[in-house]
């Protein structure tokens, strides 16, 4: 029977294809005793050898689409099930417990896996994350469940899951994977932001998805509305083709503006520029007519390699995109923003109650534990700075001591290089992002000592509202448009000019056409936004007059009481 589906739209752009659920499945069984403690061994047998047999097969085709190093993961994981002192403590244990092999197989790996986890050594703390997902694959198949992989994903599918962390986004691999659908997320949480720079149509924050749809289904996607049809019916399928083809019309004729100038209609310039989160998204970001990259994730850096990137690595990485973007295009790189919900396998951060307000990002960088990480870091930027026009900017920056102890390691490493003889840039700007309240209602005196603001909304509106980014109950929360969200802005804006800085925006609402008229009306000199959306404000500010949307400004800073009121003066002044 067809079932409508509710959720956020996420990403734009529409599917249609079977459903293919990415969740995890209920590995849980009763410990049992038994007589027959051979079968049991030779169930075991069994269950690696059909893990082995699938691991190889997932290793070839990784080093096909991922490269030979990303395969190596599989390699450990096949050499797990080659222990022979491993497997022969689980038959041991069956024996002498006369248990049944899963129980076995859990008191065995649990014992190893804890040792591992309290090593020093990062390499081996890594060999815990690789019993446990190996323990899982036998598991299944002593259980007779299916474990999801989407690696193995060979035909047109929808990806249907609980949640997927930015490292799982960065997985699906676009040819087979059409959109994808999730229980929870919001508009701003990573998979959501990863979708729109992969061009992967997303609908986030569904709630059940996953208790609807079952391997298989056929399903119609529109990540634009945010409403999906389980079963569709021919009318269904027909209105989400139509919607899909009349977005297609409009990207083709945005597609136009490529190589034009961002003039508004009164002859004013804003930079339009680009949030990526690897080297490999400036292509996407020349294509789309990016005039330069406002953010650079450096943390997917992280998030993507098995310890931490050496400087040399980074070096690379920093040094491609300055190359690829060229000489006179601005890019900004923020520095590594861990925390939240970017983890890193190999960084062992505590368990916190609040892990948005806790040990992250900047706090982690200039604290005992991670200074020399952030040293590392902040050499690879100076040597790739030759290359191109790099800007620098820290991330969460509460308060202004932050600020400037972040300053002051960033110029001893570059007194360090210089004193080394190593060339570094004289064009270097660093800055800092807005992203806490504290630090937007005291922007005047940051404008002091920085060079720049970057304000990251994403992450403002959250702690401003006092709402979770990730949480779909409290989403509504999320009111970029709301006067006391603008205000902010507002300050910040203002406080840069008084001391002749410049102000970007790379949150999420840097791209958002309602909220796009108000901050040229604030003049905001530089919107920074998810690739695909480039285009799109470059023809919207095309028509629009900075005198007209500085009195939009004004209304919504003064007048307007709520989100609804700020959306529906935009309406007035710019259309629909
Ligand atoms: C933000 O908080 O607005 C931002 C751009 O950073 P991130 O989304 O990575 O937290
Ligand atoms: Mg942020």
């Amino acid at each position: 029977m067809t079932e409508m589906l509710k959720g956020i739209g996420a990403s734009n752009g529409v599917a249609i294809a079977k459903a293919y659920l990415l969740v995890q499945p209920d590995l849980s069984f009763e410990k049992t005793t038994v007589e027959d403690t051979d079968n049991e061994k030779a169930r075991l047998d069994a269950a690696i050898a059909t893990s082995t047999g699938e691991l190889q097969v997932i290793r070839d085709k990784a080093a096909v689409s991922l490269g030979e190093e990303e395969a190596q993961v599989f390699d450990a994981h096949m050499m797990v099930l080659a222990d022979p002192e491993m497997i022969g403590q689980i038959k041991d244990n069956i024996e002498s417990n006369k248990v049944n092999a899963e129980q076995a197989l859990k008191e065995v790996t649990d014992f190893f896996i804890s040792i591992f986890e309290n090593m020093d050594d990062a390499y081996m703390r890594e060999r815990a994350a690789d019993i446990k997902d190996v323990t899982k694959r036998v598991m299944a198949h002593l259980l007779g469940v299916k474990l999801p992989n989407p690696s193995t994903i060979n035909e047109e599918v929808i990806v249907i899951a609980h949640d997927l962390t930015p490292s799982d986004t960065a997985q699906l691999n676009r040819e087979f994977v059409k959109a994808f659908i999730t229980n929870i997320g919001g508009r701003t949480s990573h998979s959501a932001i990863m979708a729109r720079s992969l061009e992967i149509p997303a609908i986030v924050g569904t709630n059940n998805v996953t208790e609807l749809v079952k391997d298989g289904d056929m399903v119609a996607a529109n990540g634009i509305e945010g409403v999906a049809y389980i079963h569709p019916t021919k009318e269904q399928m027909d209105e989400i083709t139509a919607i899909g083809e009349k977005f297609a019309a409009q990207k083709a004729e945005w597609a136009l503006l490529k190589d034009a100038e961002t003039r508004t209609a009164d002859g004013v310039h804003f930079e339009l520029a680009a949030n990526i989160g690897t080297p490999k998204d400036v292509e996407g970001v020349l294509n789309n007519g990016g005039e330069g990259i406002g953010l650079y994730r450096t943390e997917f850096l992280y998030m993507e390699s098995q310890d931490f990137p050496t400087e040399d690595e980074q070096y690379e990485a920093y040094k491609a995109v300055l190359e690829g973007m060229g000489p006179d295009k601005q890019v900004v790189v923020r520095t590594m923003d861990i925390g939240g919900d970017k983890e890193l396998p190999y960084f062992d951060l505590p368990h916190e109650m609040n892990p948005f307000l806790g040990y992250r990002a900047l706090r982690i960088s200039i604290s005992e534990d991670g200074k020399d990480m952030f040293r590392t870091q902040l050499r690879a930027l100076l040597r790739a700075s030759v290359h191109g026009k790099l800007r620098v900017m820290f991330p969460m920056v509460a308060v202004v001591s932050e600020f400037k102890a972040a300053k002051a390691i960033w110029d001893e490493e570059k007194a360090k290089l210089l004193a080394e003889g190593v060339a570094v840039s004289d064009d270097i700007q660093v800055g800092i992002m807005i992203e806490i309240p504290a630090a937007a209602m005291i922007a005047d005196k940051f404008a002091k000592h920085v060079d720049f603001f970057s304000i990251g909304t994403n992450d403002l509106i959250q702690y401003t509202m006092a709402a979770d980014r990730m949480n779909e109950q409290v989403s509504y929360l999320y009111q970029p448009y709301n006067p006391s969200i603008l205000r902010l802005i507002d300050n910040v804006i203002k406080a840069a000019h008084k001391e002749g800085k410049w102000a970007g925006m790379c949150g999420e609402m840097a791209g958002d056409q309602t909220a796009v008229p108000i901050l040229m009306g604030m003049g905001l000199d530089e919107f920074s936004m998810s690739a695909t959306s480039i285009l799109e404000t470059r023809s919207l500010m095309k028509r629009l007059t900075t005198t007209k949307m500085a009195e939009l400004a004004d209304k919504a800073l003064n007048e307007a009481e709520t989100n609804e009121e700020v959306i529906a003066l935009v309406k007035e002044y710019v259309g629909e």
